[in-house]
């Protein structure tokens, strides 16, 4: 029976390695993207040239209407879903009496409000199934608390306690739910990084490097499989050691 994957933020970075894999692990994928439609669409078509069964799907994950539109999309072009991940994210570097009302709001409103959405749009499908697999993506930041990043720690601190209350409602339907907070991970989010403060976060990290996209992919990959059966409402962390 074929299986779908719903995976937010999926147009670029760490989302598209998640897309990958799970279209390799048999998964028919929903590519969601915000903004990068282009993106969404070569992904799609590299899935399908691969013998994947995808498609992409518009969606602002902080919109509820726009959630609710991209679910009844992606039920009727492709099927109940099983497998969501929460990987849709926004980051922003600032002083924190410097953060505006709309900069905190949309901050929650991606990362927390958004995975609330989502997941409160495919739950009911998968409690009616008994199998279903929640991963959000939170971060070390969220673990730990970043500088100059009060309300992106926040948040990520917040989808950590959605994941750990959420994994204890919904276990006893069969529904797993687990966290996933990488550390630096080079994607298009570290940009705006200089090379400096890329080698000075290199120099904290215990394993001497940064971390890829596949570095994460592969631990959703874990989660989202079998062999994580008896594994819910916990935190893996990709992140080379920089937190322990
Ligand atoms: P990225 O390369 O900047 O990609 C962000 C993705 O999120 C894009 O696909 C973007 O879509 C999508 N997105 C942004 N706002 C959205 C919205 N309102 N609704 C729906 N989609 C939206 O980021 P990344 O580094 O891959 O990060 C992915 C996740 O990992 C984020 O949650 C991030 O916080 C987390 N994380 C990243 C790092 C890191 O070092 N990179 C570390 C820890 C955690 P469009 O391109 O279509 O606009």
């Amino acid at each position: 029976m074929k299986k779908v994957a719903v995976v937010t933020g999926a147009s670029r970075g760490i989302g598209r390695a998640v897309a990958v894999r799970l279209a390799r692990m048999g998964y028919v994928v929903a590519v969601c993207y915000h903004t990068a439609a282009d993106a969404a669409l070569a992904l799609v078509e590299q899935l399908q040239d691969e013998g994947a069964e995808a498609a992409a799907f518009a969606c602002d994950v902080a919109d509820s209407a726009s959630v609710t539109a991209m679910s009844d999309a992606v039920r009727e072009q492709l099927g109940e879903v099983s497998v969501l991940i929460n990987n849709a994210g926004i980051a922003q570097q600032k002083l924190f009496t410097d953060i505006t009302d709309e900069e905190w709001n949309r901050m929650l409103g991606v990362h927390l409000t958004g995975a609330f959405y989502t997941s409160r749009v495919f739950l009911p499908s998968m409690l009616r199934e008994h199998n279903g697999v929640i991963i959000n993506i939170s971060s070390v930041w969220g673990q730990v608390g970043g500088s100059c990043e009060v309300h992106y720690s926040a948040a990520k601190a917040g989808l950590i306690g959605l994941t750990k209350a959420l994994a204890k409602e919904v276990g006893p339907a069969g529904v797993r739910v687990n966290c996933v907070a990488p550390g630096v991970i080079l994607t298009d989010m570290m940009k705006g990084f200089d090379e400096e403060t890329l080698q000075t976060l290199t120099d904290e990290t215990p394993l001497m490097k940064l971390g890829t996209p596949d570095d994460v992919a592969n631990a959703v990959a874990f989660l989202v499989s079998d062999e994580s059966s008896f594994i819910t409402g916990q935190v893996i962390a990709p992140n080379g050691g920089l937190v322990i």
